[in-house]
């Protein structure tokens, strides 16, 4: 009877080991989070910082590989004393952060739990590019794509990392990416949170055992995932890049895993994003260790849905107007731009039509069903105000449910470009007198930013402000932000 106790018990035990691997993971990550890391625009001072500050600490060795163009270090921090060799590497596109920050994250998590150490030998290269982080632009100093260069190897950044591959010869490679928020699992209204490819290195896309197992440890990585974010993770299309360093990296024999951070709901930074990478990186390293990726197959990898575009920030459907006499029922979709300040370390939000007519195959972050309501474009008000300080004691909701969505002010300061206020401002300096247009405009535009009021039986509900959606029976009095035209 014992016996038979025994047998049933030591696999639900070991079951329940496998599954606390991500979930302590999961639930000790704030211990582990770099906290001078707090968003996505942080440059390369803070990083060489971080670095300096790791160097001498025991079992952490840094390399200094070089310098980008304009000079600003390079360097490599590896730690483990295994015979499995894994290379990392972040932000060769300077617009791609969050990998970076989960790399000091897990550099934290790997000085206090040495075990998985014993097995693999890790060593990350955050901040490929850091003249590119500096303005937070996708290309270097002299706008080549390094993603583009890893033949011609004209960029030193370029030049560094095909070096430190040849000469640690890794047996996986982690390119670590983000990609736009605009993504989506194929065929799903999830958002492709996180997206992977084992890269083909050559045309007609061959499996070979390198790739076998880099999509082997893709495999136990997306396994892990969905218990976080069920349906938002995604494989990117496998087309062979000659230029590319996944392809190359691939093909030189290092088994080469592509990880794409997406977009998320209400994670406009990314730090959910950023442990969603601690998790699945530390999930990695553990199946390389353990050698627990081996039992995975090719199948379950490529039942990872495809990467599409369809989503969109603001979807509205069923939005009815009428122009020229005639009718027109339309789904509008609203995206996000950033509009960054001079020192690329802040922006706001600028509205702008993406796309208007059929969307009923694309989804939003937000959604807004607009069948049923009488939509107009809000008007600016015909009092000019003298100055900024008069306009924050409006009463907002008064003036929305009047059909206004802006107002104009005589004396604005020109440093002030948006506000959290559900109202535009129109700065009187900016007004120029429209051409004399015989066909009047259509409501709405691509590119435009339009303002929508939407009324039921007369009564004003929703406004649609900098396209960020404002409910004027709920109670707070502020969004994410309107603008100043
Ligand atoms: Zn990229």
């Amino acid at each position: 009877m014992i016996k038979y106790i025994l047998l049933v018990l030591l696999p639900l035990t070991l079951l329940g080991q496998r599954q606390t691997i991500d979930k302590g993971l999961f639930e000790s990550y704030d211990l582990y989070k770099e906290e001078s890391l707090l968003n996505r625009r942080f440059k390369h001072d803070v990083i060489s910082n971080l670095i300096d500050s790791l160097q001498g600490q025991k079992g952490i060795e840094i390399s200094g590989l070089g310098h980008s163009i304009q000079g600003r270090s390079i360097s490599m921090i590896s730690l483990g004393n295994g015979e499995t060799q894994i290379l990392l590497w972040s932000q060769m596109h300077g617009d791609e952060s969050t990998a970076t920050a989960a790399i000091f994250d897990i550099v934290n998590y790997l000085k206090s739990n040495k075990s998985l150490l014993q097995k693999i030998r890790v060593h990350f290269i955050p901040m490929l590019n850091p003249d590119g982080a500096e303005l937070f632009s996708r290309r270097n100093a002299i706008g080549i794509d390094i993603n583009r260069d890893a033949l011609n190897l004209q960029s030193p950044e370029s030049l560094i990392l095909k070096r430190v591959r040849d000469s640690i010869n890794p047996d996986f490679g982690f390119n670590l990416h983000d990609q736009s928020k605009f993504y989506n699992a194929k065929n799903t209204d999830s958002p492709a949170t996180i997206s992977f490819l084992a890269p083909a290195f050559n045309i007609s896309k061959d499996i070979n055992e390198t790739r076998g197992n880099a999509m082997r440890v893709i495999v136990k990585m997306n396994t892990v995932l969905q218990r976080y974010i069920r349906g938002q993770v995604a494989r990117y299309n496998d087309e062979f890049e000659p230029r590319a360093f996944g392809d190359n990296i691939q093909k030189w024999g290092t088994s080469t895993i592509l990880i794409e951070s997406g977009g998320q709901y209400n994670d406009p930074e990314k730090l959910e994003i950023r442990k969603l990478n601690f998790i699945a990186i530390l999930s990695a390293f553990e199946s390389i260790a353990s050698e627990s990726y081996k039992t995975a197959t090719l199948d379950q990898y490529l039942s990872i849905p495809m990467n599409d575009r369809k989503f969109l920030d603001l979807k509205i459907k069923n939005l009815t107007f009428s122009y020229l006499g005639q009718e027109f029922k339309v789904d509008l979709g609203i995206n996000h731009k950033e509009i960054e300040n001079a020192d690329h370390s802040e922006f706001y939000y600028l509205g702008k039509v993406a796309d208007i007519g059929d969307l009923s195959n694309y989804y939003g972050y937000t959604n807004l069903d607009a069948e049923g309501f009488d939509f107009k474009i809000g008007k600016t008000h015909p009092k000019i105000l003298s100055d900024f300080e008069e306009f924050k004691e409006l009463d907002f909701k008064s003036l929305l449910s009047q059909g206004y969505s802006a107002v104009s002010i005589e004396n604005m300061p020109s440093e002030i470009k948006f506000t959290t206020f559900p109202m535009n401002i129109i700065d009187v300096k900016n007004i120029r007198i429209p051409k004399n247009n015989t066909i009047p405009q259509s409501p709405l535009k691509l590119e435009g930013n339009p303002s929508l009021i939407l009324e039921k039986e007369g009564e004003v509900i929703y406004a649609v402000i900098n396209g960020f959606v404002y409910h004027l029976k709920k109670g707070e009095n502020h969004i994410k932000n309107a603008v100043v035209k």
